[in-house]
């Protein structure tokens, strides 16, 4: 039975709370009575605390025993698409209720008031004095004519301390303003021109706008190599949907990447969208949550818990990168916010494009069981042609073990710096040296609370865990023999690779982007920014240049360790070595001169190598599906990990032990389990982990016997318990 979408006064109402409680608790209705959905204000215990009308009440307390809502909150209420939304990613990643919505909640615009604050633009005056910096604010100004901007984002649009616009604020050549409250956001307006696009761009985007236009979920993967033109096509369906007059909501992985594309965005449809991140303030917060809630913000782009966004209609959903790993959240509820997506999608009647270069293999598989629709652009736009391949075989380079760039890429290196072009270095370590060991006792510095390695990081002269954060200052003498100045770094980081390129290059402007070397976000954005106007010759770097930035000039990559991704046994290394591999070589080339992509490796002959010189994509996922189907594991089969964590590890296992032989709840759905073993990550701050892996058939209903079969182990010892459903290693 459909329950009531109003509640009369004294009415029996479930509320759900954040609070871990398990379910919702009855509530009589306010006065005045609530709406289904109703953010409301309940007493628990001795405290209030802030709920959500989820249903009628059970009733199957002491009815005199019921306490009463205490009021409504000024907030919409949440509808039946998101509560539904909730509870089936409740269900699917086994996460207990509370803790979802807690994800839903976590800015609900109730409460306080969203603060003044100063908005700046163009003013009458000139500056006495005309700067590079000053130069940048004004034309950054004059790009989006009548828009105003916080401190913040001119400052971070123009590249300049907030300083030099306060500076120009006394001169009157920008003029402060106090914002009204609430600043509406402008319309976006889809009728703009786009680009001219090719005939690949126009199908495709086509193609989209179509399923877009047709108001149902669909999900299609959108694959194309770098520079193809997949965002043109993409911001097409975001057109067809803010034509339709819906919402459209755009996911991506990095967040030092939204900068670039806020800008394309606006091009497009002449207004900024609206920006959802963990580095926004609480206040923008509230406000893009009742926006959204709205309908005001059209367009919203951010990271994966913008899934969670009261959206009023959304049409669309675009997950870029859709193969990223970081869209798999690893603390708190997890969940893997490109399934999320397609969940929400499917609810609210919405299309959902997934982006990549390199697809997840979950996704592929779905393309070609014919769950997903699949559009190709197979050429980069323009002149720009996809980089050559080449592997420099390091078994003939004679190399000293304290060296890593190889007599053959130094020689290529130097024919783009005579010519004039960029070169990349490669590396996927942060920090100076992986490994700091002492050479009087053997002794390697790990994290006191983890099971692993400190590494150094030489710019900031500290130790670092990479798993927890914890570091500590670099020690004179070893902690465990005590002996002075025999520290010594072991294996290459990227500060080193950059002392190495400094010393082969001693003319050359070597750039060493490294989150540690910037302060703060913007600054390595205005670093990278430099750099793609042709601020350096060489960029060293890790990940976060492999992610979508665009240097024009840049036309060789050297990828150092091409072999790192390929050791250890998870069965995901080589789908996750191929895809940042191709990623890494599409910064090469994307312009006019063609690009070259070469990489440092112990094993040219593996097979993955081989695929990734080859650039044989199909034969490379043909083959990786071959290996996955035949060891039963996603996306053929599904798996499921059980983390229990606890100070003891001796109780750990005693736990882990005892669900492995519990298993009669698996076995009725065919599913094994395995383990107890030390998890992938086997202690962090200070707690130790265990894993059990359960692996079952596609079909299995997995979930149903999963929380059957956690329900029987009592925790004790401060062990705690999380299910890990579509783990990331296994
Ligand atoms: P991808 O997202 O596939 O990496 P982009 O959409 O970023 O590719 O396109 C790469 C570059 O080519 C961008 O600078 C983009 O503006 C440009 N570009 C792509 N298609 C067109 C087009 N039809 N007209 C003009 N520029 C285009
Ligand atoms: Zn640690």
């Amino acid at each position: 039975m459909k329950p009531p979408e109003f509640f009369h006064a004294n009415e029996l109402v479930a509320v759900m709370t954040t609070q871990p409680l398990g379910r919702a608790l009855d509530y009589k209705a306010p006065e005045g009575g609530c709406h289904m959905g109703a953010f409301v204000e309940v007493p628990l215990g001795p405290r209030k605390v802030i709920g959500v009308v989820w249903g009628a009440g059970q009733g199957d307390y002491d009815l005199s025993k019921i306490r009463s809502v205490i009021r409504v909150l000024d907030a919409a209420p949440m509808r039946e698409e998101l509560r539904s939304f909730l509870s089936r990613a409740a269900a699917y990643t086994l996460t207990p209720m509370p803790a979802m919505l807690r994800l839903a909640t976590r800015a609900p615009g109730l409460g306080d008031p969203p603060s003044m604050r100063k908005i700046y633009r163009r003013g009458e005056g000139e500056p006495d004095r005309m700067t590079d910096a000053r130069r940048r604010v004004l034309e950054t100004l004059a790009e989006y004519g009548d828009l105003s901007f916080t401190l913040k984002e001119l400052a971070e649009m123009s590249g300049v301390t907030a300083s030099v616009i306060k500076g120009l604020v006394t001169q009157g050549a920008v003029l402060e303003q106090d914002s009204p409250r609430d600043l509406p956001f402008m319309r976006m307006d889809p009728s703009l021109p786009s680009k001219e696009l090719t005939e690949d761009q126009a199908s495709a985007s086509a193609l989209l706008a179509a399923g877009v236009a047709s108001g149902t979920y669909g999900t299609t993967l959108l694959r194309g190599v770098t520079g193809s033109g997949k965002t043109e096509v993409y911001l097409e369906a975001v057109a067809a949907a803010l034509k339709s007059g819906r919402q459209a909501l755009v996911l991506l992985p990095e967040i030092a990447l939204t900068e670039q594309f806020l800008h394309r965005v606006q091009a497009r449809f002449g207004a900024k969208p609206a920006e959802w991140h963990s580095g926004a303030t609480m206040t923008e917060r509230r406000r893009i949550w009742k926006m959204v809630g709205q309908g005001q913000a059209q367009v919203v782009i951010g990271a994966r818990s913008a899934l969670f966004l009261p959206f009023q209609n959304l049409g669309l959903i675009v997950v870029d990168e859709e193969h990223d790993t970081s869209y798999k959240q690893e603390e708190g509820v997890l969940y893997n916010a490109r399934d999320m997506a397609v969940l929400r999608a499917s609810i609210c009647g919405a299309q959902v494009v997934l982006a990549s270069a390199t697809p997840s293999l979950e996704s592929w598989a779905n393309a070609e069981a014919g769950k997903y629709t699949r559009v190709e652009l197979t050429s980069r736009f323009g002149p720009a042609v996809m980089p050559t391949m080449g592997a420099i075989d390091m078994r003939s380079e004679g190399l000293p073990s304290d060296k890593w760039v190889s007599p053959t890429l130094k020689v290529e290196v130097d024919k783009r710096l005579e010519r004039g072009e960029q070169a990349m270095l490669f590396i996927n370590r942060r920090g100076y040296a992986p490994v700091t060991l002492c050479r009087a006792c053997g002794h390697q510095i790990g994290c006191d609370h983890c099971d692993a390695r400190m590494v150094e990081h030489r710019y900031l002269k500290r130790l670092v865990c990479h798993q927890c954060g914890e570091s500590k200052p670099m020690p004179e003498v070893c902690p465990s023999c005590e002996v002075e100045g025999k520290l010594a770094a072991v294996g290459p980081g990227v500060e080193r690779l950059g002392e190495e390129a400094v010393a082969l290059w001693p003319e050359a402007r070597v750039a060493t982007l490294s989150s540690d070397m910037y302060g703060s976000a913007r600054a390595l954005k205005a670093e990278i920014a430099g750099i793609a106007d042709g601020a350096a010759d060489i960029i060293i770097g890790t990940q976060l240049v492999a992610k979508g930035h665009n240097f024009p000039n840049l036309t060789l990559v050297g990828v150092i360790d091409a072999d790192l991704g390929l050791m250890g046994s998870d069965l995901r290394a080589a789908e996750r070595t191929y895809q940042l591999m191709r990623q890494v070589a599409g910064r090469a080339g994307r312009a006019e001169a063609p690009g070259t992509a070469l990489l440092q490796t112990f094993q040219p002959d593996h097979p993955v190598i081989r695929a990734i010189l080859a650039g044989d994509e199909e034969g490379f996922w043909k083959a990786e599906a071959g290996e996955r189907r035949h060891a039963g594991v996603p996306p053929y089969g599904r798996m499921a990990g059980i983390i229990l964590s606890g100070p003891d590890v001796a109780a750990l296992f005693d736990a882990g032990n005892q669900l492995a032989r519990q298993d009669a709840p698996l076995r009725a759905v065919g599913a094994q389990v395995y383990g107890p073993a030390p998890a992938p990550i086997a202690r962090v701050r200070g707690r130790h982990r265990v894993r059990l892996l359960v692996k079952a058939e596609k079909a299995a209903p997995l979930q149903e016997a999963l929380a059957k079969w956690v329900a029987q182990l009592r925790l004790k010892n401060d062990v705690r318990i999380a299910v890990d459903i579509d783990p990331q290693s296994f």
